[in-house]
C-alpha cells in the first residue's frame, strides 16, 4: 500500500500540493496545518487511513505479471495466482520508470549516474561536482538539496514551467483549483497531446512556503546551463537558447497570473486575496557554459531529473503505442472493458494529482457500470 511513496521517493521529499488539496473520495486532510506539505511518512499514513475507511479488498504484496484478453474479459496472472475479470482498471501509475535520454549511453564510465527514482539523498553521490539534468519540480529540488550538501551543482535547463509558491497571499495551487484551471476537461483542451507532456511546475513544498525558481538557485550559487543537447567525445554540449527558454517561461507565468487576476475580479473574490504582484524576470547568467568536459573530474556524478514514464511491459493487450503510452480516451482504453486512472490530464488537468482521482473515478465508474449493464 502506498508503494510508490514508500519506496520510490527521495528522503527529504514533501508533497508539492498543500494539505488542503490532499483529498480522496470521502476522505481529506483534517489536521491543523492545511497550508503545509506532507512528508513521505505522512503521505503513507494518509493513504493507509484512506484504505481503512474505504475497506476495499486490496491484495497487497502482489505483482501483476501479465494481463491477456480472455472470454470477453481479461486473464490476470500475478505472482500470487490467477484471476479472471470482465472489466479491468489500470491504476499502475504514470511514473514507474525513469525517462532518461538515449545520450546517457555516451556518459564516460567513471561518472556515477542516478535517476530520480534511485536518488535518496546527497550522501549517495560521490564528493565533487554534480550535473543535474532537467529543471522541473524534481530537478530544481534535487539541485537545491545537492548544492546545500556542499557539492558544486550545474543545472541543465530545458523547457520548464515557472510558478511562485504563493501569489497574492494564497498558495499558487489554491489559484489553480479555485480559478477552475485544474478542473478543465481533457476534451476542452486545444492541444491535449502537449498538455499531457507538460513538465511539472518548478515547485517545492517546504514549511516556509518558499519559492524555488531559477533565480533562487542562481543566487544560491548553482550554475545554470542550457538544455543538454549531446555528449560527444566525453564533453557535454548544452544548447545556447537559455534567454529564450527563460523569456517563454516568464511569459507563460505572467499569462497564468493574468488569468488568476481576471478570475478574482469576475468571481468577486478580490476581498479574499492581496493585491496583484509580478515577479522579477528570470536572470540570464552573464556567461553560461556551452560545454562541460566530463573526462577530467570537474563532474563526478549526473542526476537525471528528466521525467518518468509508465511501465506496461506486463500488459499483453495491444493498447500501448510505439512510445510506450496507453491509447485511451479520457481513461476509456482502446479495448472492451479496459479503463485507466491516474495518468496526466486523463479527464482533467488535475488528473495526475492525488486530489484529481475522485472526479475521474466517478466518471469512469459510470462508464464501467454502463458497460457491465
Ligand atoms: C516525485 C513525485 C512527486 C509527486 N508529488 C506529488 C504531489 O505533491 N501531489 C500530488 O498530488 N501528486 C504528486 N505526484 C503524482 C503522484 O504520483 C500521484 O498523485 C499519485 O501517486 C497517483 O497515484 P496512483 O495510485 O495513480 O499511482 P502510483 O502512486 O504510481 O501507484 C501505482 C501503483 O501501482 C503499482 N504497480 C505498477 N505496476 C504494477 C504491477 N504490474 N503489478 C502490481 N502493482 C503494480 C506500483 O508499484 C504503485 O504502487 C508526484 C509524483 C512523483 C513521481
Amino acid at each position: 500500500m502506498a508503494n510508490s511513496w514508500r519506496r520510490e521517493r527521495w528522503d527529504s521529499l514533501r508533497l508539492l500540493t498543500p494539505n488542503f488539496q490532499s483529498r480522496l473520495p470521502g476522505y481529506r486532510y483534517e489536521g491543523a496545518d492545511p497550508d503545509g506539505f506532507m512528508t513521505m511518512t505522512e503521505v503513507v499514513e494518509f493513504i493507509a487511513g484512506f484504505a481503512v475507511i474505504a475497506g476495499a479488498p486490496v491484495r497487497t504484496q502482489t505483482t501483476v505479471t501479465s494481463v491477456t484478453p480472455a472470454d470477453g474479459g481479461y486473464h490476470v496472472s500475478t505472482d500470487q495466482g490467477e484471476l479472471r475479470c470482465r472489466t479491468l482498471v489500470l491504476a499502475s501509475g504514470a511514473c514507474n520508470l525513469p525517462s532518461v535520454p538515449a545520450l546517457r549511453s555516451a556518459v564516460p564510465a567513471h561518472i556515477a549516474c542516478v535517476s530520480a527514482l534511485d536518488y535518496r539523498n546527497p550522501a549517495q553521490l560521490p564528493d565533487g561536482g554534480v550535473l543535474v539534468v532537467g529543471a522541473s519540480a524534481t530537478g530544481v529540488q534535487l539541485a537545491d538539496e545537492i548544492h546545500r550538501s556542499g557539492r558544486p551543482v550545474t543545472l541543465s535547463v530545458g523547457e520548464h514551467v515557472r510558478m511562485p509558491r504563493t501569489y497574492r497571499g494564497k498558495d499558487i495551487l489554491w489559484w489553480m483549483d479555485n480559478s477552475g484551471i485544474w478542473n478543465q476537461r481533457y476534451d476542452e483542451i486545444d492541444d491535449l497531446a502537449r498538455a499531457r507532456k507538460l513538465p511539472s511546475p518548478q515547485l517545492v513544498g517546504t514549511p516556509h512556503r518558499a519559492t524555488l525558481d531559477l533565480n533562487t538557485l542562481t543566487s544560491a550559487g548553482v550554475a545554470i546551463v542550457g538544455r543538454l543537447a549531446a555528449i560527444r567525445d566525453g564533453r557535454a554540449l548544452f544548447s545556447g537558447g537559455l534567454r529564450n527558454q527563460f523569456a517563454l517561461a516568464d511569459l507563460k507565468m505572467d499569462r497564468l497570473l493574468d488569468t488568476f487576476d481576471e478570475w478574482a475580479r469576475t468571481a468577486a473574490r478580490e476581498a479574499e486575496v492581496a493585491p496583484p504582484e509580478r515577479f522579477e524576470p528570470t536572470r540570464t547568467p552573464a556567461s553560461s557554459r556551452l560545454d562541460l568536459d566530463l573526462r577530467h573530474g570537474e563532474i563526478r556524478s549526473i542526476v537525471w531529473a528528466t521525467g518518468f514514464r509508465p511501465d506496461y511491459s506486463w500488459l499483453d493487450v495491444p493498447v500501448v503505442d510505439a512510445k510506450g503510452y496507453l491509447r485511451h480516451d479520457g481513461g476509456v482504453v482502446d479495448a472492451p472493458g479496459l479503463y485507466a486512472i491516474g495518468l496526466p490530464v486523463l479527464r482533467r488537468r488535475k488528473s495526475t494529482f492525488i486530489h484529481g482521482a475522485e472526479d475521474d473515478a466517478r466518471d469512469l465508474v459510470d462508464h464501467l457500470a454502463r458497460y457491465l449493464g
